[in-house]
């Protein structure tokens, strides 16, 4: 290992107490840059490590809304706005109890290197509250939405900083945040991304990151002679992300078998009933227990069900598996069992959702292929790109020019990650193509701007 990263990562850890998902966000990324860093001082002479580790700037704020029965509610809220060297920052916005500053800046840092890997010109960002909308009536949902706004409003702007959704964060919340902005600025500016498709959102920036997804997938396996026709594939979580990887894997021809919920999974041999599952998750805001009262060939089991320490929806075997619910929810044990019972290709569509140790053994392994989050899922980001071009041209693409340019998009970042993987001495080693790629473009433009 190079002092210079040695050094770099000690830095960090004593730095960031408590973040440990920044930590490991930190670490996956500076390790695959070893090869890099060797061959460029520049980087080192820059200090452009310590640079691209802080923030550039970080807003904590208060929010307070009036629950139904009247009560004040508190909850803290963020904006991490990582880097703008390459655009104005963008990343969403997660509503979950489990936000706190560590998780929004591993969200934030590796929004930086997916935003550059797009090829659109976009810098990083994150933010969130710990505000949980489970169990909230609409009139909650919306009065917590315009007090964010209220604060958030004087830190963003369509050439500054353009928020857009994440876990919790759907064209609903969007909407009304982008009300409150315009309430409070008296400005139409396109200053969120996920908008609804009548006040300036863009054709299938909803089916984006799952569809993204699939198109990186199907690049990855046509590299190794594979494809994913007839592919058996587990799939955790059942939002956004989720449903719209379902969705396209059907129509390449896979078979999605799997879908998950904090509560538990569900596994439906003869494939997931995909209009089901919308009625269910986007029409019906339900748990995904409910799905087998409609489909009882379907089998559900619950977290308590569990075995110690492991994501249940990763017992079922499979061909290949798409992770798109959250952070670490694949461990080293689960992707020993996913290989063990024939798995032999893991895509992320969750952000950072394989453990440290669960990528090196998929690195490992000589018959495996993994495509990492900050490539795989990034069409979703790229798309909001698209629709900050819409917005800025007072235009709107049809579903099938945005998709065109999305899968343009996802074929862009798989070569360009698998071209700097050869580069670098380490042939289809997407972790590492990916990461210098994209820190690579940063990091130049970093130095070309100066000390700032
Ligand atoms: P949604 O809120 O639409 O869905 C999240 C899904 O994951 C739900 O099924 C949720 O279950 C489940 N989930 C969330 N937290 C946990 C947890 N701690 N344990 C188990 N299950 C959990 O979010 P998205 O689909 O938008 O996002 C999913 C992932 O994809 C996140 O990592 C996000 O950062 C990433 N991503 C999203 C993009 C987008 O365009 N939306 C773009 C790129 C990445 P429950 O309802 O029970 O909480």
């Amino acid at each position: 290992m190079s002092e210079y990263i040695e050094k770099t990562m000690e830095w960090i850890k004593r730095t960031n107490p408590g973040q440990g998902v920044f930590v490991q966000a930190a670490t996956e990324v500076l390790n695959s840059l070893e090869p890099l860093i060797k061959k460029e001082s520049k980087y080192q002479k820059h200090a452009i490590l310590e640079r691209i580790v802080i923030p550039e700037r970080t807003v904590i704020f208060r929010v307070t809304y009036t629950d139904d029965d009247g009560r004040p509610q508190v909850n803290n809220g963020y904006r991490v706005q990582f880097n703008s060297a390459v655009g104005p920052y963008k990343g969403g916005i997660r509503l979950h109890p489990s936000v706190d500053l560590g998780v929004l800046k591993f969200l934030g840092f590796e929004q930086i290197f997916k935003n550059s890997l797009t090829g659109v010109n976009i810098g990083g960002a994150k933010g969130g509250s710990t505000f949980d909308p489970k169990g909230k009536s609409e009139g909650e949902i919306m009065r917590f939405c315009q007090a964010f706004m209220s604060e958030l409003y004087r830190h963003i702007g369509n050439t500054v900083d353009v928020p857009a959704g994440d876990i919790g964060v759907g064209a609903r919340e969007i909407g009304y945040m982008f009300g409150q902005y315009k309430k409070l600025t008296g400005r139409f500016d396109g200053i969120l991304t996920g908008k609804g498709l009548n006040w300036g959102g863009s054709l299938a920036r909803t089916e984006a990151t799952g569809y993204g997804l699939v198109y990186f997938t199907q690049n990855m396996l046509k590299r190794a002679g594979l494809g994913l026709e007839g592919k058996k594939c587990s799939i955790s979580g059942s939002g956004n992300v989720a449903i719209y990887t379902v969705e396209k894997l059907y129509q390449v021809g896979a078979l999605p078998i799997t879908v998950s919920d904090s509560n538990g999974y569900v596994y439906d041999a003869e494939g997931i009933d995909l209009a089901l599952l919308k009625e269910l998750k986007e029409a019906r805001r339900a748990r995904l227990s409910e799905y087998v009262k409609f489909r009882p060939n379907a089998k559900y089991v619950s977290v308590s069900e569990y075995k110690e320490g492991r994501n249940g929806v990763w017992d079922v075997p499979c061909d290949g598996a798409f992770p798109c619910a959250t952070q670490n929810e694949l461990h080293l044990a689960d992707i020993k069992t996913l290989y063990a019972n024939g798995c032999r290709f893991v895509a992320e569509g969750a952000n950072m959702p394989s453990t440290l140790d669960a990528i090196n053994f998929m690195l490992a392994q000589k018959d495996f292929y993994f495509a990492p989050a900050k490539a795989a899922n990034a069409g979703g980001v790229g798309t909001s790109g698209l629709e900050m071009m819409q917005n800025a041209g007072m235009t709107a693409w049809s579903f099938e020019k945005v998709d065109h340019r999305l899968h343009g998009i996802m074929n862009h970042i798989f070569e360009l990650s698998y071209e700097t993987s050869k580069e670098f001495g380490d042939e289809g080693n997407l972790v590492l193509g990916s990461n210098i790629a994209g820190f690579r473009k940063v990091a130049d433009a970093m130095i070309d701007q100066g000390y700032v």
